[in-house]
């Protein structure tokens, strides 16, 4: 059996759902179908939740989201199945509403009370896609994802979730399947949460695996992966296939196909991935698996993730390097914060990692904790953030037979008067990356991205 996602923009029109409709309905009656909200619907949900805190007119807001959910259930759910959806849809139209004014009367915006917001557009677009197919079974994701508190994110809890997706769809053979993507449930205190912006994809990751899936079909709304992003390189090209780890590489890089957390529970049960696009449902996609077309493409893309600190330990320490990363690495992961770059002291002894910049504070707190000796005695100066940079990525598993690569990279960077911040501990494996003044990112993806392509 294969399990299928369809993102906002496939389930956002009548005429995208007409598509899906087909591609489902084509299918064998056992395929799983994860949707997400209709297209641009969780951004419209929270700023309207803000517009309500700020004592705006949310009102005509959940109008608008009224409105345009009425016009898809006319114009695609089953005519056997439109009063049903109706009714389902009227009484989340409702809980959204009463929300927002309960928003609205206490000028504040709970965290939770926006989980609940945001859930809403899935838990409405799940019942009107599976009124819009023959023969659809309407599944409740809140019944079989569940999370866990880390920190002040929610993780899925994937045992419990795993167990509980086995339940839910015990009768397989008896669909097609459609459930939302995205949303969850905390286990413990039953409150709604969700897995992260862009988490239908790993719902839909999360069944394939507990499911045993032979493949796991990510329906979008563009031709595959590509070499970079082709708003920045217009003639950048589809990848016809790509290894579980270099697509890993690609979506940690910035490459916005699919969240990445998504990649983890196929990759560990070797479940193929392809990214197939809803409005050409023709085109052959990207197969992800656990081999790579390194011959034709040694190097898959170019990408960048902006919002890029640089921290710097810089002073006169003693220890091993590979001591002093590990001290660092670890005290940063115990809180949450992940380096996406190491990058190799220079001549300064100067020790430096890539966080995003919305770690900074956190990572602040635990290295100073971290290095308290050494702060003490002097061996250490400072700790200091460098922001507004661009992490650079280059991925692929054949760059690590390119000899003299970042030698390449870095020149070609200086020549066009590109300051390199940083750049990775050697090209041993999948991606070499390098740190840029954010300013000049796009003219840095179009340099290297031409070494290549
Ligand atoms: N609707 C959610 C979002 O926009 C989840 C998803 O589409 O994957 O982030
Ligand atoms: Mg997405």
């Amino acid at each position: 059996m294969n399990v299928l996602k369809f993102g906002g923009t496939s389930v956002g029109t009548v005429s995208s759902l007409e598509n899906v409709r087909s591609i489902v309905e084509s299918l064998p009656s056992d395929t799983v179908v994860v949707v997400s909200a209709l297209g641009g619907l969780t951004d419209k949900l929270i700023a309207t939740a803000h517009l309500a805190a700020a004592g705006g007119d949310w009102a005509s807001e959940a109008d608008a989201i009224a409105e345009r959910h009425y016009n898809i259930i006319e114009g695609i759910v089953r005519q056997e199945n439109k009063a049903n959806t109706l009714n389902v849809v009227d009484a989340l139209l409702d809980e959204l509403r009463r929300t927002y004014e309960g928003v609205s009367l206490i000028s504040d915006l709970p965290a939770k009370t926006l989980n609940v917001i945001v859930s809403l557009g899935e838990r409405m677009s799940a019942p009107i896609v599976a009124g819009a197919i023959k023969n659809a079974r309407l599944h409740n994701s809140l019944d079989f994802v569940k999370t866990e508190k880390w920190f002040d994110k929610n993780i899925a809890d994937s045992i419990l979730t795993h167990n509980l997706i086995v339940r839910e769809f015990a009768d397989l053979a008896n669909g097609p399947h459609v459930t939302g993507g995205f949303i969850s449930q905390d286990r413990d205190s039953g409150e709604i949460t969700n897995l992260g912006r862009g988490g239908s994809d790993y719902t839909a990751a999360l069944i394939a695996a507990a499911l045993d899936a032979e493949m796991l079909d990510i329906w979008t709304d563009v031709d595959g992966f590509m070499t970079a992003d082709p708003r920045i390189i217009n003639d950048a090209k589809v990848l016809p296939s790509m290894s579980f780890i270099e697509s890993m590489e690609l979506c940690t890089f910035g490459a916005k196909v699919i969240y990445p957390p998504t990649i983890y529970p196929v990759f560990h049960k070797n479940i193929p991935i392809r990214i197939l696009n809803t409005f050409n449902p023709e085109a052959p996609g990207t197969l992800i698996s656990d081999s790579s077309d390194s011959k034709d493409y040694p190097v898959k893309g170019v990408t960048a993730v902006k919002n890029t600190c640089l921290v710097r330990l810089s002073g006169n320490l003693t220890e091993h390097v590979a001591q002093i990363n590990t001290r660092a690495y670890n005290a940063l992961a115990r809180n949450g914060v992940s380096v996406f770059l190491l990058a190799q002291p220079g001549e300064n002894k100067e020790f430096s990692f890539a966080i995003s910049s919305s770690d900074q504070g956190m990572a602040y707190r635990s290295l100073n904790e971290e290095f308290v000796p050494e702060l003490l005695d002097g061996s250490l100066k400072n700790i200091s953030f460098e922001e507004n940079l661009s992490t650079i990525a280059v991925v692929g598993e054949g760059i690590r037979h390119m000899k003299g690569l970042d030698g390449r990279i870095l020149n070609t960077l200086l020549r066009l008067g590109i300051r390199t911040l940083a750049c990775s501990e050697g090209n041993s494996d999948t991606t070499a990356s390098f740190v840029v003044e954010e300013k000049d990112t796009v003219e840095a993806i179009k340099a290297i991205h031409g070494l290549f392509f």
